[in-house]
């Protein structure tokens, strides 16, 4: 029950998903069997048909966790429906076009909850224009109808916008740092968690490289702190370029940094820190020479939790820069 509830208020998607799931169960169920005795035996079919889909839609977006699919798939379904019904019942069914304008921008993105509800408006005003009394009484009608969907459409498009706008701002404000945009110290601990749970679960191999900049102090004292945010942020940028799409960088703190390479074994990963150590004291440059990296890295093996796989990679970066810095130790276990 908790974990629902956690799934419920961390993915919006969802619970929306899930609302409508609800509101059609309750909402549309009555119906079907109003419209069933009242003889009305394709209007009912097609509210059970919304009932049965929007059900298995809410099941699978619970189970696969995908929300895009199941959003486009209702977004589909309401709006047929809510063509077939208005057609069926006319004035008393258009009434439903009104909150399929809301789930539409809700569910799927400003650009498709568009075309759905504009090409559902276009088939009934065609319609309804062509059979003259049978979905409008009137043009006037009519034309009031379609003016107070799209104003509707464009109001819901606005909020539905802004709202996606501001969680991607949430998110990046809740996982990236300010200054190099590499992960946060947050966003690592999460992604650790979840690597060692896809160890544990299904063997997938994971490295860890610890990075720090050599003599970062230095490059403060003799060019100013503007300067070393610089170098902070072209070395976030150097990293980026030299490793995998699917490696994740964070910054840990002041100059250290951390990569999490998904699917590499022990040499893929020595690899990975000896390109890096070689591209930063190539192309990291304040106007006194280069500045290098010195970096300590290990496989996940029997580690019983994140903070063991930390400490193992953070021995291989002390020994390293006991050696001299400027260069890369990877564990020998694992
Ligand atoms: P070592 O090779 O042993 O790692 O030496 P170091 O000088 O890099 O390490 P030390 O821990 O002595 O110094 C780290 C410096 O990083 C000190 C601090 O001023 C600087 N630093 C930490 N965070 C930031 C930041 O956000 N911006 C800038 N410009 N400097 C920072
Ligand atoms: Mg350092
Ligand atoms: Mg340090």
């Amino acid at each position: 029950m908790q974990s629902i509830l956690i799934r419920l208020k961390e993915d919006f998607q969802l619970s929306i998903i899930t609302l409508v799931g609800l509101c059609s169960l309750i909402g549309i169920t009555p119906y079907i069997v109003f419209r069933l005795l009242e003889g009305n035996l394709w209007v009912g079919l097609v509210d059970a048909f919304l009932v049965v889909s929007t059900g298995l839609a809410v099941l699978y977006a619970w189970r696969t966790g995908d929300t895009v699919r199941p959003g486009q798939f209702l977004a589909l379904i309401y709006s047929a429906g809510a063509v077939l019904v208005s057609i069926k019942l006319g004035v008393n069914g258009l009434f439903w076009f009104y909150t399929l304008i809301l789930f539409n921008f809700f569910v799927v993105p400003p650009l498709q909850s568009a075309v759905a509800t504009v090409a559902s408006l276009i088939v009934v005003c065609t319609y309804g224009y062509l059979n003259p009394g049978l979905v409008f009484e009137s043009h006037y009608q009519m034309t009031s109808f379609a003016v107070t969907c799209l104003i509707a459409s464009l109001f819901a498009s606005v909020f539905a916008y802004r709202g996606r706008r501001q969680r991607e701002q949430l998110i990046e404000l809740a996982t990236l740092d300010p200054l190099t945009r590499a992960g946060n110290r947050r966003a690592m601990d999460a992604e650790l968690d979840i690597a060692m749970a896809d160890y544990q679960r299904h063997k997938t191999a994971y490295g860890l490289l610890v990075l720090d900049l050599d003599l970062f102090k230095e490059v403060n004292d003799a060019h100013g702190h503007k300067a070393g945010d610089k170098v902070l942020t072209e070395f976030t940028r150097i990293v980026k370029l030299s490793c995998r799409q699917s490696d994740r960088l964070f910054r840990m703190g002041g100059e250290e940094f951390v990569l999490l390479l998904p699917m590499v074994d022990r040499t893929g990963l020595e690899q990975a820190a000896s390109h890096i150590r070689g591209t930063v004291a190539e192309q990291l440059q304040t106007p006194d020479g280069p500045v290098t990296v010195s970096i300590g890295g290990c496989m996940l093996h029997q580690h019983g939790n994140s903070d063991e796989w930390m400490h193992e990679a953070d021995q291989c970066l002390y020994k390293a820069k006991e050696l001299g810095r400027n260069r890369y130790i990877i564990s020998p276990k694992g």
